[in-house]
């Protein structure tokens, strides 16, 4: 790989949500990685962007907006990828707000059954960082699990306990597919299938594909490239963009290195045609 080859990873997490680097350690880490572009992918909030555009601005990094939504269509929970959308639209904000209150809700369910399963958690950092206008999600959950010493691992936790249908899970009110691509679509963006490879089926990647996505994230954390090029296909036959990232999360997730999956200048110019923050 050349030095000088410009790569842009469009899917990466901060503390603004269950990623454990700051916005600006983020920033400084994507520019030690040679990186060029960079789109920051914070569940179900922009908050990272303030602190990011002007250290990204200063170091010639080309930011573009993004975000990434949790949504669900009927049963299935399907992460949605926004880009290029205006990065302070009401529409977002708006949306944002609904997930705090969903997350909420949720997470004082999961802490119930938690608690009666014998594992008492404390709520009071999680309020904490909600005041800051944060959402919490199941990691933090996880790790204070980890802290507690009830799990040893994020995994374990995921896996025996708060995992999608384990018995201290709990749905909440989920916000669905459709509003959350009418949302994009209405700040001027564009939305993108997260990670097709969790959904496995292919009749449900159909369905979905039938609905006003403007493309697939088609290269993913460390998919190899005979994989991933399945989807690059599909995306091509169906006249979608294609877009590619880490999914970083810093020490949470150390197999997911920042810049382990990436787009070109090509594709990240088809994407980013309006709203860039640098
Ligand atoms: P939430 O946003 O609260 O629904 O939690 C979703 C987050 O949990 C995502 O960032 C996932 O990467 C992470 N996650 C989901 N399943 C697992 C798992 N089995 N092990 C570790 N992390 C997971
Ligand atoms: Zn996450
Ligand atoms: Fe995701
Ligand atoms: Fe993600």
């Amino acid at each position: 790989m050349k030095h000088d080859e410009f790569r842009a990873d469009l899917h990466c997490h901060t503390t603004c949500s269950d990623g454990t680097y700051t916005p600006s350690e983020l920033i400084a880490l994507a520019i030690e990685k040679g990186l060029k572009g960079l789109a920051i992918t914070d569940h179900d909030n922009v908050n990272a962007y303030a602190e990011a555009i002007p250290l990204a601005k200063a170091a010639g990094l080309i930011l573009g907006s993004g975000i990434e939504f949790s949504s669900y269509d009927k049963d299935l929970s399907v992460h949605i990828l926004g880009y290029d959308f205006a990065i302070d639209h009401n529409a977002i904000a708006q949306l944002s707000k609904k997930h705090i209150q969903r997350r909420k809700m949720r997470n004082g369910k999961i802490l119930e059954k938690l608690a009666k399963h014998g594992m008492e958690i404390d709520p009071a950092p999680f309020e904490q960082k909600i005041e800051a206008g944060h959402p919490v999600g199941r990691p933090h959950i996880a790790t204070a699990m980890m802290e507690k010493g009830y799990v040893s691992s994020q995994h374990e936790a995921f896996e025996h306990w708060i995992g999608d249908a384990k018995p201290c899970f709990d749905p909440g009110s989920p916000i669905s597919t459709d509003e959350t691509i009418d949302v994009i679509h209405e700040a001027g963006g564009k939305a993108f299938l997260a990670h097709p490879h969790f959904l496995k089926k292919k009749n449900v990647i159909e369905r979905l594909l039938a609905k006003p996505f403007d493309g697939i994230e088609c290269y993913y954390a460390k998919c190899t490239p005979d994989y991933e090029e399945k989807w690059v296909k599909l995306a091509e036959s169906k006249n979608l963009l294609i877009s590619g990232g880490s999914d970083f999360h810093g020490t949470i997730k150390p197999h997911l290195p920042l810049g382990c999956s990436w787009v070109g200048k090509e594709r990240f110019d088809q994407i980013f045609e309006r709203n860039r923050c640098t």
